[in-house]
């Protein structure tokens, strides 16, 4: 997103320069497993995924990556721990990025090696530190926080800058939101290189999206990220839903369907919760800048909503349906939810 940072080129997918800030997610399956890697991809694509990232932990795994190119159509980053010969295998088979640590691979030859390999293929690597990963010293100098995370996360671009790689993607992650914002920050002071941003070890669904929504929430807002991961213990497909929800909030999104509900309070006297469900699960998956209201009751909810397209509030028995704030119709109180349904349809249809 930022346009600070350089542009490069993930597979047919541009990251940095000002691009639109990319959805990442990682399979949970065993990579040798085609067939489930395959089927897991292609759902989380379905669901908004751009980039998908697999790991890479034997031969077997890495022999896959060329018969899932051959099935997917999202660039493919393979992440590799402390083996040059499987990277290169990675790359050889058709990896559109590498996820590796310069630090584990086994010294500057083998950096090199890998370093051509990359080149040789025209492929941007990730490269980068957590708070499990930070370098021994910098961990000594600064202790666990933002200075030794960046310091640690430059010491491995600089292993690739020297020879030759500059197509290099950065991540500094921590498990908790302020580190990872400070971290953040301060990286995109000292670099221009395009930043993947998520919260390391986030925890299960709630907890983990509540973090990430903190941490990637004020980065995004302050411009800084060009690829995201919600990361989520759990079925991937959560963590895109979750990205993609985090992305229109920040306003990075505008192409959906923004359901606006009041949260009720004594003054509602009919079932607007409900139907504010129903709205939302209806439009989920439509990408059209449309804003409906669902509003509790008559008194507040049209002048609140007055900026939407189409709307509802509801009194005792009847509800009243209105369009940018003017009054169209009202509606007895048990045929209003299919009234609205109609008029919902039409405004989405008229698009
Ligand atoms: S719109 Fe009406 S029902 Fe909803 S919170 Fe406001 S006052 Fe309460």
């Amino acid at each position: 997103m930022s346009e600070k940072t350089k542009k490069i080129k993930i597979g047919g997918v541009c990251v940095g320069g000002g691009e639109s800030v990319k959805v990442q997610s990682m399979c949970t399956f065993k990579t040798s497993d085609v067939e489930k890697t395959v089927k897991q991809i292609n759902l989380l694509k379905d669901a908004g995924c751009e980039i998908i990232r697999v790991s890479v932990l034997d031969k077997e795994d890495a022999a896959a990556i060329k018969s899932i190119k051959e099935k997917i159509t999202i660039p493919l980053v393979a992440d590799i721990h402390f083996s040059t010969e499987l990277a290169i295998k990675a790359i050889e088979n058709g990896a559109d990025k590498v996820r590796v640590n310069p630090g584990n691979i086994g010294g500057e030859s083998n950096i090199k090696r890998v370093a051509d390999c990359i080149k040789a293929h025209n492929i941007p690597v990730r490269v980068g530190a957590n708070t499990g990963s930070i370098e021994k010293e910098f961990l000594e100098k600064y202790g666990k926080n933002e200075n030794s995370l960046v310091e640690s996360a430059l010491k491995s671009a600089a292993y690739f800058e020297k020879y030759g790689v500059s197509d290099i993607v950065i991540s500094v992650k921590a498990s908790d939101a302020p580190l990872t914002v400070n971290a953040y920050r301060l990286l995109s002071k000292r670099s221009d290189y395009p930043l993947h941003i998520g919260v390391t070890e986030a925890g299960t669904e709630q907890m983990a999206i509540v973090k990430s929504s903190a941490a990637l929430g004020s980065l995004l807002l302050d411009g800084i990220g060009d690829t995201l991961r919600v990361s989520i213990t759990g079925d991937p497909i959560k963590e895109i839903y979750a990205a993609k929800r985090l992305l229109r909030a920040v306003g990075l999104d505008k192409n959906f369907v923004n359901v606006i509900s009041c949260p009720t309070c004594g003054r509602c006297q009919w079932n607007s919760m409900r139907l504010a469900e129903e709205v939302t699960a209806y439009t989920e998956n439509i990408n059209k800048p449309i804003k409906i209201a669902v509003m509790g009751c008559v008194v507040n909810g049209p002048g609140e909503a007055k900026d939407c397209d189409l709307g509802i509030a509801g009194a005792q028995d009847y509800c009243v349906i209105f369009k940018r704030g003017e009054i169209m119709k009202r509606v007895e109180a048990n045929a209003a939810s299919e009234e609205f349904f109609k008029e919902i349809k039409a405004l989405i249809n008229g698009c």
